[in-house]
């Protein structure tokens, strides 16, 4: 057993020791090249998922076997859905401390340690997936997203999208916007605050707590992701209604955490091959979703589930209250204040360009 192994087996966590035993490893090796040594790695990735989850979850799984495919098994990455190495909602604490050399999560859900994070996340009533990945890859957004998470010893990248969510799941009726008050709903992030404004009781749980929650009635209502991940969680036994649109959710971006030390000690091929997979999963993911949540709804439809749409006068106070509730919470943090005002001009010229054209084909088409 090498060296390396005997680290990894014996649950040896920071990235840092075991990688400098891999090095010593690669000394007694033939003469490695700079940048694609034959010395190998093994990481681990925790997850914010339940194991096997449709879209995301998958989504995490895929990434990991194509860095293996990719690297000719020079990474290897074992992944640890939510729970088995540290809960759901700890995946970027984990990777910031070293627990795990990568981590893969919603931005939002650590946004009591780094409330900026919720903007490369999801904003009710913000960009959709190709919006949002057109300020993060093209606009200067991964730059921000880099510099926010450094002072934590984490490396960010985009990796997966759910693209439009929808409003969730209700055991009560919504007809007005009176029907928020006293309401008992799981939605993370700025989608939560609103609620919260509009006298809601807001929590946050991760996925496997849902389903009972909503049926043991600790919950009103819920929303999630979308039809095929809720279809998953069989959401539709548990509600009497399932509303749309996803106001809270026009899209949610995943990240892919990196624990810088454990980066640092990549050979630049194979860092380029990490920032390739998570690029292509990015992409990916939202490709998955798009089909099955479509494929989904119509099953949901079919099984007889009441799909309703918000009232008009709802999604306008929804609207008001969120354009409040993302200001406030950019100007809470200096941090949080600097993303949003860049993201916010770069989003209008995006929302303005998407106006002139692309909604127009939208709305022609039907
Ligand atoms: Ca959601």
């Amino acid at each position: 057993m090498k060296r390396r192994d005997i680290l990894a087996a014996a649950g040896v966590g920071l990235a840092a020791t075991a990688l400098a035993g891999c090095k010593e490893d690669s000394k007694s090796a033939a003469a490695p090249q700079e940048g694609s040594s034959s010395q190998t790695f093994t990481w681990k990735m925790v997850t914010s998922w339940p194991k096997n989850f449709p879209g995301v979850g998958v989504g995490a799984e895929r990434f990991a076997k194509l860095v293996e495919e990719m690297s000719n098994g020079r990474l290897k990455v074992r992944i640890y859905a939510a729970g088995e190495l540290v809960p759901a909602l700890e995946v970027f604490d984990a990777v910031s401390r070293g627990t795990a050399e990568l981590g893969h999560g919603a931005p939002y859900y650590w946004k009591g340690k780094v409330p900026a994070a919720q903007f490369f996340c999801a904003l009710p009533f913000g960009p959709n997936a190709l919006e949002m990945n057109a300020w993060l890859h093209y606009g200067g957004g991964m730059q921000l997203w880099e510099e926010v998470y450094k002072p934590f010893g984490v490396l960010p990248m985009a990796c997966g999208n759910t693209g439009v969510q929808t409003a969730g799941w209700f055991n009560k009726e919504i007809t007005s916007v009176d029907d928020f008050k006293g309401l008992k709903m799981r939605t993370p992030g700025l989608g939560g605050e609103v609620l919260t404004k509009m006298g809601g009781t807001v929590v946050n749980m991760p996925a496997g707590e849902i389903f009972t929650a909503l049926q043991t009635g600790a919950i009103d209502a819920t929303e999630w992701i979308g039809p095929y991940n809720d279809l998953a969680l069989g959401l539709h036994k548990a509600s009497k209604y399932y509303y749309t649109p996803g106001w809270q959710e026009p899209s949610v971006q995943f990240e892919l955490d990196v624990n810088l030390k454990a980066w640092e000690t990549l050979p630049a091929d194979l860092q380029a091959i990490v920032r390739s997979a998570a690029r292509a999963i990015n992409g990916d993911m939202l490709d998955d979703y798009n089909a099955k949540n479509m494929e989904a709804m119509e099953q949901l439809k079919s099984e007889g589930v009441d799909v309703r749409r918000l009232p008009d006068e709802v999604l306008a106070r929804l609207k008001e209250v969120a354009t409040e509730v993302v200001e406030a919470s950019a100007n809470a943090d200096p941090v949080a204040k600097k993303v949003w005002d860049h993201q916010k001009a770069y989003l209008q010229r995006l929302y303005d360009y998407a106006e002139s054209n692309e909604k127009d084909i939208y709305n022609i088409r039907g």
